[in-house]
């Protein structure tokens, strides 16, 4: 099967082509407002962003989202779901006093804000996958109970995942917190003591307190740890570690909630990437790096395997951004993540999104 992904350049600059006209563009040309039926309560997953990151979707975006949900007779709700590890989003009230911080309001952005697993995370279903690592998946109730779903996300690099795009902000983004514990079980990082100059970095940034300084050296206890892998970025030496051969297993794990999370909603998911701003690592960081490649564009699709794809290989086709994050692979076609995340392997998000059938790695890319 080959999937189509509508694709707006941020380099077609013309007097009427603001950026977010193009959104608006894209939602047409890629069917959304078929998908969208007169009264669904349609939620618009997207990221609001870690306190201290400032590169998740604006909500100038996302108000164009929002109001074409309306005009296509949606009513649309602005979701995400609350984390595993602390931080300023890490229960409902927090999490939406950050996004009204970052700019997400109803008059901002068209739609009101609902947590979709609750005050605390506890609301969710479970969904029968039956896939190989997961027999069942916890999908927070508002996304679980919504009736059709634009899932908006920020097309950047992970430490663990390789990057982050529209599998990623399904999969992970869609659990609530037992359901990412469920997907993080595998990639708890160690301390290398040979290489731990006891500088506390990864002290400092670890959100549980896990990670310890005991006799000039790191620590990291494996029962309080959520495996958020915020410790790795931070780790000057290279010193805090995964165990790389477990680290398939989480990644398949996320695709397995990603298929959860639209289980039932069969031709009632939209998708958007936004290729700009390419940070080496994701929006639940407390700051934003400089991005490692020039900005792509916008792309919008039925299939999240399909603009994963995509938008990987549009990121792999620029040239690398030299004095940024980015330590090796800066010529076009090479990959980009790869060069800020050697070990990482994203692509594996795509090949077994394929494989058990959550959408196509085979694409056609239609410029609006
Ligand atoms: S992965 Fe690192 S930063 Fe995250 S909880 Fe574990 S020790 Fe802390
Ligand atoms: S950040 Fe790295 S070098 Fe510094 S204390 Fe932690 S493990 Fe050791």
């Amino acid at each position: 099967m080959v999937s189509d992904v509508y694709f707006a350049s941020m380099m077609a600059k013309k007097p009427d082509e603001y950026e977010v006209v193009r959104v608006r563009r894209l939602f047409s040309a890629a069917g959304f407002d078929d998908q969208i039926q007169e009264g669904d309560l349609t939620a618009i997953k997207l990221h609001f962003g870690e306190r201290g990151n400032e590169t998740y979707v604006k909500p100038g975006f996302v108000r164009q989202v929002a109001d074409a949900v309306k005009e296509s007779g949606g009513r649309p709700f602005l979701t995400d779901t609350a984390t595993l590890y602390g931080g300023s989003r890490n229960n409902a009230v927090n999490h939406l006093l950050t996004a009204m911080e970052h700019g997400f309001d109803l008059s901002a952005a068209g739609a009101p804000l609902i947590i979709a697993d609750g005050l605390l995370g506890g609301d969710y279903v479970e969904a029968e996958i039956g896939k190989k690592h997961l027999d069942t998946v916890k999908i927070a109730g508002g996304v679980a109970a919504a009736d059709s779903m634009i899932v908006v996300s920020h097309f950047k690099g992970h430490s663990m995942a390789g990057f982050g795009g529209a599998i990623k902000n399904l999969g992970m983004g869609c659990a609530p917190p037992s359901g990412k514990a469920d997907q993080h079980r595998a990639s708890k990082p160690a301390v290398a003591e040979e290489r731990c100059t006891g500088c506390g970095g990864c002290a400092a940034v670890c959100p549980e307190s896990a990670a310890v300084l005991e006799g000039g050296k790191a620590w990291i206890d494996p029962e309080v740890c959520v495996g958020c892998g915020a410790c790795l970025a931070a780790c000057p030496e290279g010193a805090t570690e995964l165990d790389w051969e477990k680290m398939p297993i989480f990644i398949e794990r996320i695709v397995e909630y990603a298929f959860g999370a639209v289980m039932g909603k069969e031709g009632r998911v939209g998708f958007f990437n936004f290729v700009i701003d390419v940070t080496p690592d994701c929006d639940c960081a407390p700051s934003s790096d400089g991005p490692i490649v020039p900005d792509v564009g916008i792309l919008a699709s039925k299939d999240p395997v399909a603009i994963d794809a995509a938008s990987l290989d549009l990121v792999n086709g620029q040239e690398g951004i030299r004095g940024s994050a980015l330590k090796s692979h800066h010529g076009r076609g090479e990959d980009k993540f790869r060069g800020v995340w050697p070990e990482a392997d994203g692509r594996l998000q795509i090949k077994y999104g394929e494989e058990i059938g959550l959408g196509s790695s085979r694409y056609r890319l239609i410029e609006v």
